[in-house]
């Protein structure tokens, strides 16, 4: 069966991936719309490769750009937020929500709207909107299907006809790039240092979340939303081999996990093939080369994000918005070095204390929140001028 589907945020790592298992298995796809922020001829190339129907690069200034990179290719070229929101309205089989950050939110919310099932790796919108992204998911009767190769992995071993015999589902986490390091360290760790993970090749908003383990903060939300968790039933494990992707306990003692080599194309073609399976190239776990398998708890003096994520569940969704939108301002700032690593932490926590709570009934009321957030998370980094080095 050929299933009609639609990448959104092609160009990335999570996207990437996706074409690779694609052009491993092009009976099985017929590609529609891909979709990228700027890099116009990595957009255009791809799009000629899958075959799809329509590029849409989010930037408007780059149109003319893509037009020419697409001409003679049959492949219609469209520019700007509202072509990416309308592209993400065409009804497809299924659409891979890959852009990272808040910046996805609208497309995915127009996709739930029209797909038949939508597979999310894009985490912020479900941290910040997680309610109306859940609810408008039953209103139109759409799929939700997790990427992130933890929400995959608990996805497939959760038994929804024995939801109430589970205890607890059990995160794992790498502990990232500075999983030994000292707060010392950490204080002068450059972005270079942060997007090098050793298990991972991720973009690098989300390379410097796992660095912080902001990743995982965010990880929890998540799995609170996308499987109906309380927070006291969603733990966390560092486990830096990366092969027990996560589990799900139930009453009677079992524990389900789901394992596999450190390859999200394991974890994007389940999504892409659901409910059946398909067979991948991806890398192989070979058991006889594993030495052994490591479980740690979190350190909270190091990596204090995963505590704030907590704190965040208990205070309602104004905070995980907060959260979210500060992280987003925060990273950006230490990517381009305007802040230190342990500094992330600080801008969290100014708009965390400031935010205070208010009625979240809608997308429009959602994004207006993370806009104040973000500008908060701005001023404090001004204000205090925590540059590095100054
Ligand atoms: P990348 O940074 O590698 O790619 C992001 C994609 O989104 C690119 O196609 C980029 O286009 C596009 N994009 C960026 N900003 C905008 C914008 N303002 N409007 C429209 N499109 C935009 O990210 P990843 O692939 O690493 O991650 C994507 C999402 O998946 C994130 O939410 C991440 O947390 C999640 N995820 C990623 C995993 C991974 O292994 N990478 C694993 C699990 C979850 P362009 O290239 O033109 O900039």
């Amino acid at each position: 069966m050929t299933r009609s589907i639609s990448i959104f945020g092609v160009t990335g790592s999570v996207g990437q991936s996706t074409v690779d298992i694609i052009l491993s298995a092009p009976d099985s796809f017929d590609v529609r719309v891909v979709t990228a922020h700027r890099q116009v001829d990595k957009l255009a190339e791809i799009a000629v490769k899958v075959g799809a129907k329509v590029a849409v690069i989010a930037d408007e200034s780059a149109y003319l750009a893509l037009k020419e990179a697409l001409s003679g290719t049959g492949v219609e070229a469209l520019a700007g937020q509202a072509a990416l929101v309308e592209a993400a309205g065409q009804a497809v089989d299924i659409c891979m929500a890959a852009i990272v950050g808040m910046a996805g939110l609208e497309p995915l919310m127009a996709s739930i709207e029209h797909c038949k099932a939508v597979a999310i790796a894009n985490k912020e919108p479900l941290v910040s909107a997680g309610p109306l992204v859940m609810a408008a998911a039953r209103r139109y009767n759409t799929k939700i299907l997790p990427v992130d190769s933890e929400h995959n992995a608990i996805f497939q071993v959760f038994e929804e006809q024995n939801r109430v015999s589970i205890e607890r589902i059990i995160l794992t986490a790498s502990g990232g790039p500075f999983r030994t390091w000292s707060l010392d360290e950490m204080a002068r760790a450059t972005p270079q240092q942060a997007v090098a993970h050793p298990n991972w090749t991720m973009g690098a908003k989300i390379s410097v979340d796992s660095a912080s383990m902001m990743n995982k903060a965010l990880e929890v939300i998540e799995a609170h939303y996308l499987f109906d968790m309380p927070a006291d039933k969603i733990d966390v494990l560092v486990h830096p081999q990366s092969i027990v992707h996560s589990m799900v306990e139930y009453e009677d003692g079992s524990i389900l996990s789901q394992m596999g080599a450190s390859d999200m194309r394991t974890p994007i073609a389940y999504a892409l093939s659901w409910p059946d399976r398909m067979r991948t190239s991806g890398d192989r776990l070979d058991f006889k080369a594993l030495s052994r398998l490591d479980f740690l708890a979190p350190d909270d003096d190091r990596f204090p994000s995963l505590s704030r994520a907590y704190q965040c569940l208990a205070d309602g969704e104004s905070a995980c918005v907060a959260l979210n939108a500060a992280n987003e301002i925060a990273v950006e700032a230490f990517l381009q070095e305007k802040i230190r690593f342990l500094d992330i932490v600080d801008v969290i926590d100014s708009v965390l204390e400031s935010v205070g709570s208010c009625a979240l009934n809608s997308i429009e009321t959602v994004v207006d929140l993370d806009g104040r957030c973000r500008t908060m998370a701005l001023d404090y980094i001004y204000s205090r001028q925590i540059k590095l080095g100054v």
